[in-house]
């Protein structure tokens, strides 16, 4: 039976309500697409744009029940929504991408063995329960290493760097008990993704290889196009292919890497939505991620991924807001600047408000504009 596409003007649903949410209900509503969106807060990024906010927590599965009822099909925008939360909208509902997909990558350990189950390139890795776990696997692939919380973790949450034997019992000591990932330290060169997106029918697109400069762990700049070598690039799109085609994703999905200092790729982290490094897609491409999201949660065919001129993106932290509002204006004048606002009340440090995308015509040209755009908002007077 060829699965029923899901035409404009029907809604559809998305659990989770930030800034992935809100510019994928942008996509949504420019092409006729009533939205819902479904989260415990009020007043959300995704919820402004949306044609309904439902506040409710991710427990309450009769909540969930209800607004899946009212939808065609559900996506989300945060990976972190749990198992059963996924479960209930599908008794009502087609849920896109599938509750599994996000059961697998929204746990460290679970990837990291889907990952290597299926025979894709990730860094040496360690199962940690207790400080003995923690210390045979200091011994067996550090000293130099990073443990991670196997839930729950993103932006560089719930991470501690270790650098010797002896850091284990202070590292084991702030995890608190919980269930972690120890991995090998990873010396990169640069860290780069792939964002894919496969559709009903196990189509496949593709936005190249991006480069990512991360700052205190968190996404700082992108540069697309990615400056690797064509062998390069063609390795992490086919690994990106394989990962959606084993996860038999029906959706976005990132695949972050590190190219190791000798030019191998190393799987970091899989994101099964949407991705920050794929904002530039909003400006710079004919199909942005977001509407590629749509496309494939409805059925519709995929859009173009091509890239319209080189671009980049540069995040804006809440620390901008430090100094007062940020000088709009003087970064707007800047003609081939994009401004995207999230509507988030309160600018914390550490909080992703915004995001600036810059095109050029060199990736260069597009990073200097979009650093510069940004330096401007702090401008004085
Ligand atoms: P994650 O939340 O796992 O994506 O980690 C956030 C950032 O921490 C990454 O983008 C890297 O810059 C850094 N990082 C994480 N894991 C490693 C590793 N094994 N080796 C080196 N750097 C890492």
């Amino acid at each position: 039976m060829t699965p029923r596409v899901i035409l404009p003007g029907a809604t559809v649903g998305v659990l989770g309500s930030g800034q992935l949410g809100r510019m994928f209900a942008i996509a949504a509503r420019r092409m006729g697409y009533r939205v819902h969106t479904f989260s415990p807060d009020t007043d959300t990024p995704t919820g402004q744009v949306a044609d309904l906010e439902i506040v409710a927590p991710y427990e309450d599965l009769d909540a969930v029940r209800r607004f899946a009822q009212q939808v065609r099909v559900v996506t989300f925008e945060f990976e972190n929504v749990p198992a059963a939360t996924a479960a209930a909208a599908a008794e009502c509902s087609q849920v896109r991408p599938r509750g599994e997909v996000l059961h697998t990558t929204q746990n460290r350990l679970r990837e990291k063995r889907f990952l290597v189950a299926n025979g894709f390139p990730v860094a040496p890795f360690r199962e940690v329960r207790s400080l003995a776990d923690l210390r045979q696997g200091l011994g067996e692939i550090g000293p130099k290493a990073i443990l991670k919380t196997a839930g729950f973790g993103y932006d560089g949450k719930g991470q501690i760097k270790i650098h010797a034997l002896t850091a284990a019992e202070e590292a084991w000591r702030r995890m608190a008990g919980q269930e972690c990932v120890l991995e090998a330290w990873v010396e990169f060169e640069k860290e780069v993704s792939v964002v894919a997106v496969r559709g009903v029918d196990g189509s496949f697109a593709h936005y190249g290889v991006v480069e990512n400069d991360h700052k205190n762990h968190i996404l700082d700049l992108t540069r697309a196009p990615g400056l690797v070598s064509t062998e390069l690039a063609a390795e992490a799109v086919e690994i990106a292919r394989a990962v959606l085609e084993k996860l038999d994703v029906i959706g976005v999905l990132c695949v972050e890497f590190f190219l190791t200092s000798d030019g191998r790729l190393v799987i970091n982290e899989l994101a099964p939505r949407p991705h920050n490094s794929g904002h530039f897609t909003f400006d710079a491409c004919i199909t942005s991620q977001f509407e590629q999201q749509l496309r494939a949660a409805c059925g519709l065919p995929l859009g173009s991924t091509e890239l319209l001129r080189p671009a980049a993106m540069a995040n804006l932290m809440g620390d901008l807001w430090d100094a007062g509002e940020p000088d709009w204006a003087a970064a707007l004048a800047l003609p081939d600047v994009k401004l995207h606002l999230y509507g988030k009340i309160s600018a914390r440090p550490g909080r992703k408000m915004g995001h600036l995308t810059a095109l050029g015509s060199t990736v260069e040209a597009a990073a200097e504009l979009a650093l510069e755009a940004r330096a401007r908002l702090l401008r004085l007077g």
